[in-house]
């Protein structure tokens, strides 16, 4: 699943990590990270509300996430 216009893909060997779901919870302005029992889950309806700002790039290890334009293809 996917926004309209942006995409936030979680590497799967971070996707569980508890640490890390928080930490992206925490940065994200807009919501898009929840901490779950199972790990990070995507709140799929906030994920058009991207503003790029790289936040959650720098809270994870590096290249485990990205947040993919749709509309540049
Ligand atoms: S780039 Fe910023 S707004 Fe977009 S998902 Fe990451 S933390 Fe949230």
């Amino acid at each position: 699943m996917a926004g309209m216009f942006i995409d936030v893909r979680v590497d799967a060997s971070i996707a569980k990590d508890a640490e890390i779901a928080k930490k992206l919870e925490e940065v994200c302005p807009v919501d898009i990270f929840e901490a779950t029992d199972g790990g990070v889950a995507l709140v799929e309806k906030n994920l058009d509300e991207c503003t790029l700002c790289d936040l959650c790039l720098e809270a994870a290890p590096k290249g485990k996430i990205e947040v993919v334009k749709l509309y540049e293809r």
